[in-house]
């Protein structure tokens, strides 16, 4: 089927840079775009009418715990580790696999209708995540983290790095190339260095992209050199965790020598603004680590220390916080920002043919009313985008040229039955 969105302002792509057409048409051969520009094509089955509509690139979450959607409020105004190991994990611990699916269909909800085609995620049961994602159209990279806590442990006994594995091969490449499967190592505070290295090694046979977190917070930085003599980016290194295709949440309180050791190979961060905050974990060199070419994402992390899962309001506080911290309004630039919530998304995810508004790329489209006062005028669309825009200003959430959400309608979820369904989980868990 080829469908051509008419009348429309467009984000689009040009060598790299981003470039703004008026009153334009972008073609959609199928699941791919075929034309972008201001002259009308021919050749087309079908004509949508996008007037007063800024189409831009579907925004890349590239760090998150879907399920803990459930847990949103959970634990509010404590450090992370009392937040984490007092709060979460015990609640965690009495989720079955059918919350867990619950939990990550209201994520969906939330991330489809604020403009978000693709994201990472990180949690356990995670095959409820891949069937979800296949059923519901959205593009999804899924990993079961492995933890241990018993020095005892064998990497044999270890169930969860089993689990990893069997994800992997079981559900790669699922529908058409939507679900990608990521391992992942929790965290350095969170397991054992003699399992780190023997899942590093497996996952280096298997060819997997690597999920981790990395010097979230100053305790962790700070226990590890006591622990191990050595960062937690220098401990994973070691181990041959970056001998994988890796990316690693937060980066906050990483060194010199620690952004090397990323730069040199090849390690993608994923910048998480409102958890870093919420959590009082710090700021993340963000500017720097792009400066010396690493490649540096926006996620959300989870809804438990977020307490959202919008990337308009990732991309607003990305742009603008590390200015704030570093007293100048120069470090970050709204096409940066919008870069690293798209294409270098798509480059961490692993999605070559995504994160762009060009032709050739996968037709992951989302569509901004413009017809909205706080849009209005619109004289810089980059930074209407970063500065102005909300995810409630999202009218059309496309993936693989399906649109999944159109003027608050859910195409292929069933808002009604996963607010009922969340709502009896909660009940239940909480109550
Ligand atoms: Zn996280």
């Amino acid at each position: 089927m080829k469908l051509l969105l008419k009348n429309c302002h467009i984000l689009a792509t040009e060598n790299g840079a981003f470039r703004y057409l008026e009153n334009a048409y972008l073609g959609i051969n199928n699941d791919t775009i075929d034309y972008i520009g201001t002259e009308k094509p021919v050749g087309y089955d079908q004509e949508k009418d996008m007037s007063g509509r800024m189409l831009a690139p579907g925004l890349i979450n590239c760090h998150g715990h879907t399920p803990m959607t459930l847990l949103r409020g959970v634990g509010s105004d404590l450090p992370l580790q009392e937040w984490l190991f007092d709060k979460i994990m015990p609640i965690e611990d009495n989720l079955t696999p059918e919350d867990i699916k619950i939990g990550n269909q209201l994520a969906l909800l939330e991330m489809i209708s604020t403009g978000t085609t693709s994201y990472s995620d990180m949690y356990f049961e995670p095959q409820t995540a891949v069937e979800n994602a296949i059923a519901c159209g959205i593009k999804a990279n899924i990993s079961r983290p492995v933890q241990c806590f018993d020095p005892n442990e064998t990497y044999a006994q270890n169930f969860r790095a089993k689990q990893a594995i069997e994800l992997f091969k079981g559900y790669n490449g699922a529908a058409n190339g939507r679900v990608l499967i990521d391992c992942s190592i929790h965290a350095e505070y969170t397991c054992q260095p003699h399992i780190v290295e023997a899942f590093s090694a497996d996952c280096k046979a298997l060819g997997t992209r690597m999920h981790i977190h990395l010097s979230e917070t100053k305790k962790e930085h700070e226990e590890c050199i006591q622990k191990y003599g050595k960062t937690p980016a220098q401990w994973f290194n070691d181990l041959g965790t970056f001998e994988n295709p890796t990316f690693a949440a937060h980066c906050v309180w990483v060194t010199e020598e620690d952004m090397d050791i990323l730069k040199a190979k090849g390690v993608s961060v994923a910048h998480n603004p409102t958890s870093n905050m919420k959590l009082g974990s710090g700021f993340a060199p963000v500017q720097h680590m792009l400066d010396k070419g690493i490649n540096v994402t926006i996620g959300t992390d989870g809804t438990a220390s977020n307490n959202n899962l919008n990337m308009f309001e990732e991309l607003h506080l990305c742009s603008v916080i590390h200015n704030g911290y570093h007293n100048d309004p120069t470090i970050m630039k709204a096409a940066d920002c919008l870069k690293m919530a798209t294409a270098n998304g798509a480059k961490l995810q692993g999605r070559p043919d995504t994160g762009a508004l060009e032709v050739g790329k996968k037709a992951d489209i989302i569509a901004i009313d413009l017809n909205r006062p706080h849009l209005f005028p619109n004289l810089d669309p980059l930074a209407l985008l970063c500065y102005s825009a909300q995810g409630s200003d999202v009218v059309m959430t496309m993936v693989d040229g399906q649109i999944l959400y159109e003027n608050g309608e859910f195409k292929t979820l069933d808002q009604e039955k996963i607010l009922h369904d969340a709502a009896q989980v909660v009940n239940r868990l909480l109550g």
